[in-house]
């Protein structure tokens, strides 16, 4: 085994570099700010994905697929989007090399071969999407349509960090289309909803779920909804969004439909989305200085099976009862591993489950053989028992369930301990300093003062919550009136 992780206490970003390496989940790759998901990572991502898909699907959506490039024409049809946009977009100009004579062996880019359009390299999809929509609606009987793409997309970041903020990245982008704004509004809520509870009860990550102010917002959105979530250095994470779009981009695309009274009026949309990132947010919650932890309904194996053997008679026996322990976990739908390779000692095995996370792991001996025990190990307590394999299933089962929430309850009570209601600026700069987390403080809602309290302090209003924190204050900063508490934090 290589040397131990740097202490989360030692350099925490050192530790997450590190840890998403070793864990063999992702590595930098020769392009700049792009990563390569390992097979370990993907098998998280791929489970991420597949309980996701699922929730779409159940709120009624359907996955679709659309271009990788959007021609710079339709690009820039919503303005304030292309704008937005517009200083990270990758540009294809042509579409041909050829040999260079001045380099043999080598190739260049043909000068004959240049592109009527350029083509931006999608940064996200609505413009492509919108100008397809408009051939599909016409009337409100082509309405709602619910449409989600799983697609890669590029944004050129400068200062990247694997899974956290790439270069190009995986998400989900779903788009919809509605006859009414009332529609479109309770649709960009159900689905920061979505987002929520598959943090909650998936991921074991408490979100607080909010509305992004207006510089936070997305570009070309009216409105942004959001899940925010609390690092275990007391840095926010922004963990997904859902933009009610008004009939922004169906005014730039002019998409129409003749409402029952048989009026024209444009569509209401909305957009959401969630990235390769949560992989970041789910490391950063859970995960300690020996390596990942992984919540069981997350882990690509929720138990592996660790033999200790002296001689191939013991490997044997121990194998038999190992086969039958995970045909029996199996059965109940529980991921297992074996792992019988006989070129790593079980030391090495133990640490490596730990750097990956697995959250259960039984280990079987000759003297368990003899007493009709195995040793359970737990990854995110590291505490162990011997078992009876009687009943052994049951606890199992009952113990990946007991991980689950106590990964989330461990995780909220981190997140409200590190909430900090200030009233006064000094206050604000102390706690921030001291304590991390988020502040809730109240704000006098003007873009100005929030730019100010960023450029003092770096903090900036992670959202205003939809829930609570409904109450007459002044502003922290101006002492101008104020409705309602915001969060602020410093931020990933
Ligand atoms: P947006 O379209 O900007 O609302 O972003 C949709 C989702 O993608 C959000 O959950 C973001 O946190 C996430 N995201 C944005 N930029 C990046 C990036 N460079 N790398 C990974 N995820 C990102």
């Amino acid at each position: 085994m290589s040397k131990k992780l740097t202490s989360r206490t030692e350099d925490y970003s050192k530790w997450y570099n590190e840890l998403v390496v070793k864990a063999d989940l992702a590595e930098n790759s020769a392009v700049r700010g792009c990563m390569v998901i390992k097979p370990y990572g993907y098998a998280i991502w791929e489970k991420m994905q597949a309980e996701l898909d699922k929730m779409f699907k159940e709120t009624g959506h359907q996955n679709a697929y659309f271009p990788l490039f959007v021609p710079k024409s339709l690009f820039e049809a919503e303005e304030k989007n292309a704008e937005g946009f517009a200083k990270e977009c990758a540009i294809v100009t042509h579409y041909r090399l050829q040999n260079d004579p001045d380099r043999p062996g080598k190739l260049r880019v043909d000068p004959d071969a240049k592109l009527e359009e350029e083509l931006i390299v999608r940064p996200t999809s609505e413009a492509i999407i919108w100008n397809t929509y408009k051939g599909w609606i016409q009337s409100y009987r082509d309405l709602p349509l619910l449409i989600n793409q799983w697609a890669n997309v590029v944004r050129w970041e400068m200062r990247t960090r694997l899974f956290l903020r790439t270069a190009e990245f995986l998400w989900q982008e779903g788009h919809t289309a509605h006859a009414t704004k009332a529609e479109a509004l309770v649709e960009a809520k159900l689905m920061n909803s979505v987002y929520a509870t598959f943090a909650e009860k998936f991921m074991a990550i408490p979100v607080i779920q909010g509305v992004k102010t207006e510089s936070e917002r997305f570009a070309g959105a009216d409105e942004t909804y959001c899940i925010e979530a609390l690092m275990q250095d007391g840095k926010a994470l922004q963990a997904g969004t859902s933009h009610f779009l008004g009939q922004n981009f169906a005014k730039a695309f002019d998409v129409k439909f003749a409402n029952k009274e048989g009026k024209q009026d444009y569509v209401w949309a909305t957009s959401w989305g969630v990235s390769t990132r949560l992989m970041g947010a789910l490391i950063m919650t859970h995960s300690d200085d020996k390596g990942l932890v992984l919540p069981p309904s997350l882990a690509p194996n929720q138990v592996v099976i660790v033999p200790i053997y002296k001689s191939e008679d013991e490997l044997e026996a121990v194998s038999r009862v190992a086969h039958a322990i995970m045909g029996d976990l199996r059965s109940k739908n529980i991921s297992v591993k074996y792992d019988n390779r006989d070129t790593q000692r079980p030391g090495a095995k133990f640490a490596l489950y730990e750097l990956q996370g697995v959250p259960l792991r039984i280990a079987i001996g000759a003297r368990d053989l003899e007493n009709g025990t195995v040793e359970l190990a737990r990854r995110d307590t590291l505490t162990k028992e011997v078992v009876a394999l009687e009943g052994l299933n049951d606890r199992v089962e009952s113990l990946l369930v007991d991980i689950q929430s106590s990964l989330y309850n461990k995780a909220l009570h981190f997140r409200d301990s590190h909430i900090t209601e200030v009233d006064t600026f000094e206050d604000f700069k102390t706690v921030l300093e001291t304590k991390t987390g988020f502040i809730s403080a109240h704000w006098d809602g003007t873009p100005e003062t929030e730019e100010k309290i960023k450029e003092l302090t770096k903090a900036t209003i992670r959202c205003i919550p939809l829930e609570g924190n409904v109450e007459s204050g002044v502003c922290v900063y101006t002492g101008k009136p104020s409705k309602q508490r915001v969060l602020f934090a410093k931020a990933y």
